[in-house]
């Protein structure tokens, strides 16, 4: 087997994506020698040792980042500021700072100003969900066939760089750099604006009175069901994704309500023509996506 990447990887919150590195970890044994995760509550702390899925759970981020050669952020992205403040002066000199976090200009700006100069930071978003949470959730196939996009500061250390785009490569993943307000841009309209859509449709099914609303619920399968699997993911999370991407949220959603009052007058007025077209646009994306083994 090959040299471990890391000799230990401390993961800071293990829900779905920090459970999903540790079991990778520990299936494989060449991404690190130990892993060490940080849970803030009893519950997933006990939950964690029952499930074995690490060599040690700390309460203490401080004490699961000591001696740590990598530190995974995979908490909500809202408390990565605060975690950082804990952990800056415990972080071991050459160690490796990374995240897993849903927006990364928020990231750089919370979590940059803190690093020690000696620790090299390599923020990361694996592209790779599902709408569970929580340890339990996570399985070592999640990110297979997915992409994670590494966004380093300009002058990042590049071998640091390398070995994070290792670490995801052995996780499955293909790794792509990009910079960081275009990846926040392109992650608004391909992840963030479905979930905004998917949340508000669902609450505006929920607010109809009495019998449509039953009704909403029994023949859910007719297009509904889809964005109630979207809308059944974590609140926290997603609430931190939001608030930390909130410009290009907003411009992709301006965008978005442009284009389907557009839609709404061509109902109105009868346009079969822009309807089928725009049918037929979203029909080609659902096929090229097929094509990029992506759906
Ligand atoms: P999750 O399953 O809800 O797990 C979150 C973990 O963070 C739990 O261990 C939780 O600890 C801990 N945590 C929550 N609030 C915290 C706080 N204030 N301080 C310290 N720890 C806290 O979440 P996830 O889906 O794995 O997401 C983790 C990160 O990955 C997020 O930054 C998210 O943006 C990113 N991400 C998510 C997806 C996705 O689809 N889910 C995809 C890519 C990236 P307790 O259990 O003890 O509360």
């Amino acid at each position: 087997m090959a040299e471990p990447l890391f000799r230990r990887l401390a993961l800071l919150g293990i829900g779905l994506i920090g459970s999903s590195v540790a079991r990778i970890a520990r299936e494989r044994g060449d991404i690190a020698g130990e892993v060490v995760a940080n849970a803030r509550t009893q519950a997933t702390r006990d939950r964690v040792r029952e499930l074995g899925i690490t060599d040690r759970i700390e309460a203490d981020p401080a004490a699961a980042v000591a001696g740590a050669d990598c530190v995974m952020l995979c908490a909500p992205v809202g408390a990565f500021a605060a975690l950082a403040e804990a952990i800056a002066p415990h972080l071991a000199p050459g160690a490796i700072l990374t995240d897993v976090g849903s927006t990364k200009q928020s990231v750089i700006r919370d979590v940059g100003p803190l690093v020690p100069a000696s620790v090299h930071f390599v923020p990361a978003h694996p592209l790779a969900g599902t709408e569970y949470s929580g340890p339990d959730a996570g399985f070592t196939t999640l990110f297979r066939d997915r992409w994670c996009l590494l966004t380093p500061p300009p002058g990042t250390d590049r071998e640091a760089v390398g070995r994070i785009a290792d670490l995801w490569r052995r996780c499955g993943a293909s790794v792509e750099e990009m910079e960081p307000a275009h990846h926040d841009r392109v992650l608004a309209i391909v992840s963030h604006l479905p979930h905004l859509i998917a949340f508000t449709i669902c609450g505006t099914a929920d607010d109809l009175e009495g019998e449509s609303r039953r009704q909403v619920l029994q023949f859910a399968a007719t297009g509904f069901r889809d964005f109630t699997r979207i809308a059944a993911s974590d609140p926290v999370m997603w609430r931190d994704v939001f608030l930390n991407n909130r410009e290009a949220l907003l411009e992709m959603l301006a965008r978005f309500t442009e284009d389907a009052q557009a839609m709404a007058r061509a109902v109105r007025w009868g346009d079969g023509a822009y309807i089928e077209d725009k049918i037929l646009r979203g029909r080609r994306i659902r096929r090229s996506l097929i094509e990029l083994k992506q759906a």
